[in-house]
């Protein structure tokens, strides 16, 4: 059998630079932001192009929605030989483009400037999403000269609230996989480590009260203040405990929203006040 270099040399000399570049041009002009107040605020018209290449490629894919309009799509490349499946992750979706007038660019017309594409979804994840694309394309016409399958995973929703990673793993498309790259952007690193994420929300019950008569109230704001400086001291009794991680860095407690009383209501105690906590984790 020939190495793996060699292998790899041979799938190498299938890719097709400008056709990459040209569907990744014309996936970044599909504006597929999710927007439920938009007939077509969804990923169905990017899933759509992708299919289309597929068809064209004469690959054989599973498609199902996740939600109305938002379908996932998974291929599976099988190789050769029996062996393990690999198991490549895009998603179709992008964010919002936001204040229109921040962009030097339409974040839409996929505009090539010094050799980069500029747009919305160009980096995180069109660009990614084209590039297994195409990978995988190169793989097929270099015969699929591996042991294993490489499923593609192109899936949607993964800006909300991960519908289609939930339906992937739901259709039972996880089992047996060995290993799996999600192709996000990474400052071009293979990023072989995670923080955990908890968000945790606080909601403190006081008891309202004006604010000539404190005395009769209970004050949240109070409490929400001495949880706060808490925050700090755990956050640094948490580090000072755990070394910092060689890839994560270091543990953090973070308060991102703070809210109570009325801003018209500057002589009343509110009766309630609420905290969020962003809190990351690093691994041992
Ligand atoms: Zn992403």
């Amino acid at each position: 059998m020939p190495s793996l270099e060699s292998r790899i040399n041979a799938a190498q000399r299938f890719v097709d630079a400008d056709a990459l570049v040209g569907t990744l041009a014309a996936l970044v002009r599909v504006q597929s932001v999710y927007d439920p107040g938009r007939p077509d605020g969804n990923e169905l018209a990017a899933v759509d192009l992708v299919a289309g290449l597929l068809d064209e490629w004469g690959m054989r894919y599973r498609r199902r929605e996740v939600a109305p309009g938002r379908p996932n799509i998974v291929v599976d490349l099988d190789g050769r030989d029996p062996g393990p499946i690999l198991v490549f992750e895009g998603h179709t979706d992008v964010v919002t483009a936001g204040d229109l007038s921040a962009w030097s660019v339409d974040p839409f017309a996929a505009e090539i400037r010094d050799g980069r594409l500029y747009g919305r979804g160009a980096c995180d994840m069109k660009g990614g999403l084209v590039a297994m694309l195409y990978a995988a394309r190169a793989l097929q016409l270099a015969g699929c000269d591996y042991a294993g399958v490489v499923r593609l995973a192109i899936l949607a929703d993964e800006e909300g609230m991960m519908l289609g990673a939930k339906g992937f793993v739901a259709d039972g498309e996880l089992e047996g996989v060995a290993a799996a790259i999600v192709c996000e952007p990474e400052g071009d690193r293979l990023c072989i480590a995670q923080k955990g994420a908890i968000r945790m929300k606080v909601s403190l019950q006081g008891r309202m009260a004006h604010g000539c008569m404190p005395e009769q109230g209970i004050n949240p704001i109070s409490a929400l203040g001495e949880i706060i400086v808490e925050c700090r001291r755990v956050e640094a009794e948490v580090r000072a405990a755990s070394p910092t991680h060689a890839l994560l860095g270091r543990f953090s407690l973070t308060p991102t929203v703070a809210l109570a009383g009325e801003q018209a209501q500057g002589n009343v105690i509110p009766a309630r006040a609420e905290l969020v906590l962003d809190i990351r984790t690093t691994a041992e």
